[in-house]
């Protein structure tokens, strides 16, 4: 089905809080999950006769289990201060994208059903019944959510709306409104072992076509391991990153810097996708089923590091979920886990990012580089928002920022960050992120992008930026993609594993 035409939203000189349009967005409906991937998620394939009953009971579930749920739909004073920080409200100036409001949808049910004051007086607490109406709400609006967690960090109380969101969308899938995009792909990394559905075969020509290329390019037999058992890291990666441009120019990059760090390095079939969808539909358990894979590879290989790709999201749930989730780090305490606790090497971070790996191996000259190969970009950098808002990397403070600027001022001369207030923890979400990289929400992703788009134009006008960087698969494609509607060049965007692999010496 075609996605419907719209408007491109004006580049202004600066990012703008629009005048409300009420229900402007209320069209954007992402499509629901047919009954095949519904069935193989657990889920139902649509409402029953007692579907409210059911969502209350699910939401009631929710609120006995996450604390913060409650304590987030409880703390809010209304105070306005998160109103104008997303950046789906700037872009499209329906009032129900502005965070507080997104939450509402949820807080005014909450007070009716789980506060004396709404079930006794509903009206004056801005309690509401739980109707289709409301329900439909809840699909469009927490589907126009990129769980970017921008808000929170201007909020008084830290309430953070990605909760408030992922618990929108558990509920949903509990009573048959599943999304069909993330839906889908979460069925595909079960079934195959990745988000594109690559099987083996398909994966491993790939690899093999890639080290042709790399090797017509440099003279250099570099190499693209897979399922080699004692390998000493394991890279996981998005998919993304086998397969679409110029995410593949990363993983070029991530097998030269192997390659000249003498570093015996493979990736695996069965873990052949670092992203995880879990987190895009709110449910934890489906989040500990796609990491498992990745802990089962590593105990499969004995391997004794996991290394993580540029993916923002993976990053998000490696760093803060895998620990818990699977015993990848710290924290599990089952057999398993032990195991892979022993087998892993402790002199390293467990995971560690591709770019703390490389930054440290530039800087003690275990690896060298020649920046002027990157003379004909100026290049700026886009702080994926998993990465900065939901993660750490390094034993610094602030490190998940630091690094990949570094890293990035080591292969290249030219560099310039765009304005204060739309990078480090402000940074603006890509626009597709938290599950909405699909057609069908085109509109929603382009109108999103706006806040990210002006910061970008103005050092493209201010020094003549031609490339922006980002360590995130989903602004990768999102970029590629709506930039051109604003009148960008799709290839202005890349991976910082993309720098590196023009910088790097291979002898
Ligand atoms: S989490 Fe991000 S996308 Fe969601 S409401 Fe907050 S700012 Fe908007
Ligand atoms: S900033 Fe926090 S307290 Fe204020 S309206 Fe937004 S969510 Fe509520």
């Amino acid at each position: 089905m075609a996605a419907a035409e719209f408007d491109i939203p004006e580049i202004k000189d600066y990012i703008e809080v629009p005048k409300l349009r009420e229900g402007v967005m209320a069209h954007a409906k992402t499509f629901i999950a047919p009954q095949a991937v519904q069935d193989f998620m657990g889920y139902p394939h649509e409402l029953a006769d007692n579907w409210k009953e059911s969502a209350l009971e699910k939401m009631g579930d929710l609120l006995g289990k996450y604390r913060s749920l409650k304590v987030f739909l409880d703390a809010c004073v209304h105070c306005g201060a998160c109103t104008d920080k997303c950046h789906y409200y700037l872009g499209t100036s329906d009032p129900k994208n502005m965070p507080v409001a997104r939450q509402d949808l949820m807080r005014q049910v909450y007070r009716r059903y789980f506060t004396t004051a709404g079930k006794l007086f509903p009206k004056l607490v801005g309690a509401k019944d739980l109707t289709k109406d409301v329900l439909d709400d809840w699909y469009n609006y927490y589907h126009q959510c990129s769980e970017c967690r921008r808000c929170s960090v201007f909020c008084p109380y830290g309430i953070d709306t990605a909760e408030i969101t992922m618990a929108g969308r558990e509920i949903l899938n509990h009573i048959g409104m599943g999304q069909k995009y993330s839906n889908e792909i979460l069925g595909k990394v079960q079934k195959i072992g990745n988000n594109l559905g690559l099987p083996g075969p398909a994966l491993l020509d790939t690899l093999e076509g890639l080290e042709e290329d790399i090797e017509a390019d440099t003279g250099v037999a570099v190499k693209m391991p897979i399922d080699v058992k004692g390998a000493e890291v394991l890279l996981v990666t998005p998919s993304a990153d086998f397969f679409s441009e110029p995410h593949v120019e990363s993983l070029i990059g991530y097998a030269k810097v192997f390659h000249a760090a003498g570093t015996s390095w493979t990736l695996s079939t069965h873990a052949s996708e670092a992203g995880n969808f879990g987190l895009f539909n709110g449910n934890y358990e489906t989040m500990r089923k796609v990491a498992m894979r990745i802990r089962d590879a590593a105990l499969e290989l004995g391997v004794k590091r996991i290394v993580v790709g540029e993916c923002g999201h993976a990053w998000r749930v490696a760093y803060s979920f895998w620990n818990t989730l699977t015993g990848i780090g710290y924290g599990a305490d089952d057999p398993f886990s032990i195991e892979l606790q022993k087998q892993l090497d402790p002199n390293y971070p467990q995971p560690q990012h591709i770019c703390e790996l490389t930054n440290d191996l530039i800087k003690s000259g275990k690896i060298k580089v020649d920046p002027s190969l990157n003379d004909d970009l100026i290049v700026t950098y886009h702080d994926s928002c998993n990465v900065a808002r939901a993660s750490r990397m390094g034993t610094e403070p602030g490190g998940q920022f630091t690094i990949p600027r570094e890293l990035i001022k080591s292969v290249v001369n030219n560099f310039h960050n765009m304005a204060d207030d739309t990078i480090y923890e402000s940074t603006f979400c890509c626009g597709g992120g938290g599950g909405l990289l699909t057609d069908d929400l085109m509109e929603v992703r382009v109108k999103g992008a706006l806040p990210r788009v002006t910061a970008l134009n103005n050092v493209v006008k201010e020094h003549q930026v031609n490339f922006m960087a980002t360590i995130c698969a989903i602004c990768k494609a999102q970029f590629t993609k709506v930039l051109p509607k604003y009148g960008f060049d799709m290839s202005m965007v890349g991976g910082v594993h993309q720098l590196v692999s023009k910088a790097i010496k291979l002898d």
